[in-house]
């Protein structure tokens, strides 16, 4: 028999009444909830204010958010395949509303047939001239007790799964209601520094916990969530701002001097004046690499804005001091585009430029280990083939890795291990980060930003047309192709229907062979299921021009140069994100001809999806539309955002919580300052917690 142990939070979940071994072995499996105290952190995903109910007939806006009251009148199981849905008329007393389920309709089907009163939430759309709600949220109302109270209820999430096996969301919610009286003060006692709580004025933690789950009004409830989110954020920025912290402290190497290579090639082999935006980031990095610490720096800088030759320049920097530097990109072709570009613009100058990639084999490679280990080989470019252990350099003083967003952050760290001393490291990034992931995942970095294009770039036409327009469309490709340009044209690729993606792209392949017949056109086709030779080869045919058009999904994102190419058409372009549109604008542009940038999509476009393709071609600052992203963006797109964010965040959202995460990390920099090392009494509550969690490393490291 198991024996509590003297914090009743650690109890296994399987203990809690009405629980037992079989849920206890669900809510482990899918909820990722093994103790009481992982249950009483499994927060409401929004409130039902049971007071504001609207009715069915003033439903007006495509996109709007409903909860309804009514009864289901009518359900039936239609179409096949993918088509396969269940529908279901939905009536209150004003009106109905058809309410549609593709996915879990034998759960949504079995509670549909109870009858009864339901409680409705969704997002309506307007769907052949009618009003209709796909998976909405669907809640069966005990008669009169419920409906009755009109508070504020909290709704718990569950899945298909779980459903089915009698996990519901509203077993979920007595399970809490069951748990909360057990729990006292004493075992949520508050970590967070009593300074802080005054400063910020946040309730306690026991109250916070109890009024999350059962808020008796709107403002408990809104000072409870502050409370928990600041101390989420706080513990996430507390460890980031260590981190920094401890960056700025950790020693690196000395770059003494500007000598004669950076000098040289400054004065006689560059081949353009470099803008106010690179003069100023490269005066940035002289100051890192002369402070005695490690640099840790992302350079932003917009698709085109001449991020490469602020990296070399470094580079020259980094040789003048008698160190190694290196030059990583996420794939074989940038890496060698990169190569080529660097060994051209150092055509005249003595550098010594190594490659390295996972296709440099046999006794080539071994040749390029032993001249990078003995110091020979000065720039060396590659892919992540560099992190390596057995890529060995003599003396590495820089590494720079670009197009960040591939890395991940334990690779960077693997740099470190190359030499006595960890290199200075620069990231660089065309995504425009915005201030909220520029606190999270690259909150322990210094940031540069490059907003100025270089002078005379010639804009791009950015225009948005529907299928309908699509013989057109072909036709200015021919004729653009026809004064010796190339055309990109891309599909989208979206993991959730891969399979059908793939048709969408292989059939659209065939079309565009009808308009551009073999005999006088070539058409590379490039993606990411290709065997990479094979991909390489399409890719170089396109690259040195014997293909005029590339057909491609999104794998060419990121970094290709082709200048030659005039047009970029996006098919579906409605699928994709803001940020990737423009990703995809900024592969053309690049050489002296006008550009354009063609949009196309069906017709039947909704507003927001039509506020996007405006966006787009109105706007021209990837800056610009990013933020125009994350305002557009709904509620459902969200988790993408918080997944990429901040570790496992429960409650509070990257991108809403903006200002309270601004506070919480001014208040761990704040007690950081004060107490780096959380020695003082009044911050050992904070420390032993920060010690216990798996995401907060940094702290098991000091003393
Ligand atoms: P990105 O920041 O996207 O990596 P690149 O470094 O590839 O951009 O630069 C894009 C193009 O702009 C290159 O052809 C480069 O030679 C050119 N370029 C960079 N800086 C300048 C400048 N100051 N003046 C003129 N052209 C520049
Ligand atoms: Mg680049």
């Amino acid at each position: 028999m198991f024996k509590h142990s003297s914090n009743i939070l650690q109890t296994p979940i399987e203990y809690l009444k009405g629980v037992g071994p079989q849920r206890g072995e669900l809510l482990r499996k899918h909820l990722s909830i093994f103790t009481f105290g992982d249950l009483l952190q499994f927060y409401p995903y929004r409130y039902v204010d049971r007071s504001s109910i609207q009715q069915i007939r003033q439903i007006q806006q495509d996109g709007q958010f409903v909860q309804l009251i009514g009864r289901i009148v009518f359900f039936d199981i239609v179409g096949q395949g993918r088509a396969r849905r269940l529908t279901a008329t939905f009536k209150d007393a004003s009106g109905q509303i058809e309410l549609v389920w593709f996915q879990g309709i034998s759960w949504a089907e079995k509670l549909v047939a109870e009858g009864g009163n339901f409680l409705v939430f969704g997002k309506v759309n307007l769907f052949n001239g009618s009003w209709n709600i796909s998976h909405p949220e669907l809640e069966k109302l005990e008669k009169e007790k419920n409906e009755t109270n009109l508070g504020l209820m909290p709704m718990y999430s569950s899945n298909e799964k779980l459903k089915t096996r009698g996990i519901t969301p509203k077993m979920m919610s007595k399970m809490i209601q069951g748990l909360l009286p057990q729990v006292k003060p004493t075992d949520l006692p508050d970590y967070l520094p009593e300074s802080i709580c005054t400063k910020y004025r946040l309730c306690d933690r026991f109250n916070a916990m109890q009024h999350i789950h059962f808020p008796g009004n709107q403002d408990d409830m809104q000072q409870a969530l502050f409370r928990l989110k600041f101390e989420e954020l706080f513990m996430h920025q507390i460890g980031i701002c260590k981190l920094k912290l401890n960056h700025q402290k950790s020693r690196g190497f000395y770059f003494e001097k500007v000598g004669d290579y950076f000098n040289q090639f400054y004065k006689n082999h560059l081949p353009f004046e470099l803008t106010d935006d690179q003069k100023n980031v490269i005066r940035e990095i002289r100051l890192d690499t002369q402070s005695g610490h490690q640099m840790n720096r992302l350079l932003q800088g917009d698709v085109g804005s001449g991020k490469t030759i602020v990296a070399l320049l470094c580079m020259l920097l980094a040789i003048d001091n008698g160190f190694q530097a290196c030059l990583m990109a996420p794939t074989e072709i940038l890496a060698q585009q990169h190569l080529v570009g660097i060994q051209e613009l150092l055509q005249e100058m003595p550098v010594r430029v190594g490659f390295l990639s996972g296709s440099v084999k046999g006794k080539d490679r071994k040749i390029i280990l032993q001249q990078l280990e003995a110091g020979e080989i000065q720039i060396l470019i590659g892919t992540h083939a560099l992190i390596e252990s057995t890529v060995v350099f003599k003396n590495i003083g820089l590494s720079i890795i670009d197009e960040q967003h591939r890395f991940g952050v334990a690779q960077r760290a693997q740099l470190w291990k190359k030499n006595v001393l960890p290199p200075h490291v620069l990231v660089m990034t065309a995504t425009p980060i915005p201030r909220t992931l520029a606190m999270t995942s690259y909150g322990d970095l210094e940031i540069s930003v490059i907003k100025q294009l270089p002078p005379g770039r010639k804009p791009i036409s950015t225009i948005h047309r529907t299928e309908m327009h699509r013989a057109r469309v072909m036709d200015f490709i021919k004729t653009e192709i026809q004064q010796g340009r190339q055309a990109y044209i891309v599909y989208p690729l979206i993991e959730e229907s891969e399979k059908l993606d793939y048709e969408n792209l292989y059939s659209g392949y065939e079309q565009v062979k009808q308009f551009f017949p073999d005999h006088t056109y070539k058409i590379a086709m490039v993606h990411g299921k290709q065997p990479i030779e094979e991909r390489e080869q399409n890719m170089q045919a396109f690259v040195k021009g014997k293909a005029q058009i590339m057909v491609a999904t999104t794998v060419i994102e990121v970094g290709v140069n082709v200048p030659n190419a005039s047009v970029m058409l996006i098919e579906s372009a409605e699928r994709f994100g803001l940020s990737q549109l423009h990703q995809l604008r900024g592969r053309v542009g690049r050489g002296a001809d006008k550009s354009y940038c063609i949009l196309l999509t069906t017709p039947k476009l909704s507003v927001t999806g039509r506020e996007r393709m405006r966006t787009m071609v109105e706007e021209t600052s990837g800056f610009a539309i990013a933020e125009k992203d994350l305002e557009l963006r709904g509620p459902g797109d969200i988790e993408g955002t918080r997944q990429s964010g901040a570790a496992d965040l429960k409650l509070a959202d990257i991108i809403k919580d903006l200002p309270i995460m601004e506070q919480s990390r001014q208040a761990a920099i704040d007690i950081l300052l004060m107490d780096p090392e959380l020695t003082k009494p009044e911050h050992a509550l904070l420390k032993h917690q920060l010690l216990q969690r798996p995401d907060q490393e940094i702290w098991r490291h000091i003393s």
